[in-house]
């Protein structure tokens, strides 16, 4: 599909969406390239990338149709910024969820107008994305959660609410049982509001269907990042990267099935020994910051420098569906105690203290068979950036090379970037 390879444009759709048409009019083409260079100038991809590379031909029509098709049927459509927003709730009420981060440069410049220059990438570019008018997923929600992970995040929810209705989740920052009863009055306000909006109550069998449904997604993940592990790699780092940020727009059911496809795929390309990258390609993990589409220039600089990266420790990546849902629950109450207990098990370096997490990266590491980690750090994120003192410490203890990166959306540092990273290649080959 290379040579016919398009990011589609509708500018009726986005005009009913309320969007700057003639500016937004200049990101499809743009993205297109952007998409040929990072992705379809890769060998010998899988097939099964052919529907990934299809939902980003359709993230600015296809897909917002449908979500555009959801909300004039009633059903609401949520925007969330954090894999705590526990999206089994939304499900269960008929809902769409789609993560909303932003992770384009583009849109910074907007934000900037309004929010100070020095905080997190991620959270400037989403805001610019709204106050520009310049996003439909934005545009097409019928409002957003947020929640209180970080300063910069709660911060900017306050401002953000004068654009779009915003509700904001207290997430505790550690992990007690008082914090585990305050999280779990969270999710059920969360519920409340979830059924205000829909006017009728998420019943049992509506919460289980819906908890099944995404340890269905959570379990095709595990598997497709278990068979990336193989030495040598059936898939690379940029296509795993891409299918994760799918993830969090794509219909659930649908997106499960085709990583399900996927993962048969690489099955057979296992055994008849075709792979990717060569045995003796340099195997690289990323720990830290999540990657907001259409943020790939990490991942980009790595492989294009030689690497093949087998693992992401982050949001997007194996926090996202390390952890399923027990189904022991009969009732509502403990159904919603099992589902708290999951998301509790998310380790966010917002949370104090964490050293689940400098274990789970270790964990990562040795199961991945990865030779080294690059820690990705998004400019001003301090609890990440902060926390990789303690992950250097580990790594340095346990003989992994280690390589801390900070980092923003433009094309400034790449030419630096990749002289580090080259580097670090260099320095695992000897
Ligand atoms: S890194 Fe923390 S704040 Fe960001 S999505 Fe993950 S859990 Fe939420
Ligand atoms: S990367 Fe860090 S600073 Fe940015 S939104 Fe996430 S937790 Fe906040």
């Amino acid at each position: 599909m290379s040579e016919q390879f398009q990011v589609k444009a509708d500018p009726e759709l986005w005009a009913k969406l309320d969007m700057d048409v003639e500016r937004f009019s200049n990101i499809p083409p743009m993205l297109t390239g952007v998409f040929n260079d990072v992705f379809l100038s890769q060998e010998n991809r899988p097939q099964g990338m052919g529907y990934f590379d299809n939902m980003v031909s359709n993230i600015f029509t296809g897909r917002i149709q449908e979500m555009y098709d959801a909300r004039e049927e009633g059903r609401p459509v949520v925007g969330t910024f954090c894999v705590y927003v526990p999206e089994e709730i939304i499900h269960a009420a008929g809902g769409v969820c789609v993560g909303l981060c932003g992770g384009s440069q583009g849109s910074i410049g907007d934000a900037e107008k309004i929010l100070p220059r020095n905080i997190c990438p991620m959270v400037k570019s989403a805001f610019g994305f709204k106050v520009g008018r310049i996003c439909p997923f934005f545009q097409v929600v019928d409002f957003v959660y947020g929640e209180t992970t970080c300063d910069a995040k709660k911060k900017t929810w306050e401002l953000l609410d004068e654009y779009v209705p915003t509700h904001v989740m207290e997430i505790p920052q550690m992990k007690r049982e008082r914090d585990k009863k305050l999280w779990v009055e969270e999710v059920k306000d969360f519920k409340t509001a979830i059924e205000q909006q829909t006017g009728k109550d998420v019943t049992e069998t509506e919460l289980k269907q819906a908890i099944e449904t995404m340890n269905a997604k959570r379990k095709a993940m595990q598997r497709l990042n278990d068979l990336r592990h193989h030495d040598p790699s059936p898939i690379s780092g940029r296509d795993m990267l891409l299918i994760q940020q799918i993830a969090f727009y794509d219909i659930p059911e649908r997106f499960t099935e085709k990583v399900n496809e996927l993962c048969d795929e690489l099955e057979a390309r296992i055994k008849t020994e075709n792979y990717v990258a060569p045995k003796g390609t340099t195997r690289l993990m990323v720990s830290g910051t999540p990657m907001a589409l259409p943020n790939w220039k990490l991942h980009n600089i790595i492989e294009k420098s030689g690497a093949v990266i087998v693992n992401e420790e982050s949001c997007i990546g194996t926090r996202y569906y390390k952890d399923t849902i027990s189904t022991d629950g009969t009732n509502m109450e403990q159904m919603l105690e099992k589902l708290t207990e999951r998301y509790m098990q998310i380790d966010c370096s917002c949370f104090t203290p964490n050293d689940d997490r400098i274990d789970q990266v270790i964990k990562e590491y040795r199961e991945s068979g990865a030779q080294g980690i690059i820690d990705y750090c998004l400019q001003f994120c301090h609890t990440y950036n902060i926390e990789a003192v303690k992950l250097r410490q580990a790594c340095e203890k346990e003989g992994i090379p280690f390589l801390a990166i900070e980092s923003d959306y433009s094309p400034e540092d790449v030419g630096q970037l990749q002289t580090r990273i080259e580097a670090f290649i260099e320095q695992i080959q000897d």
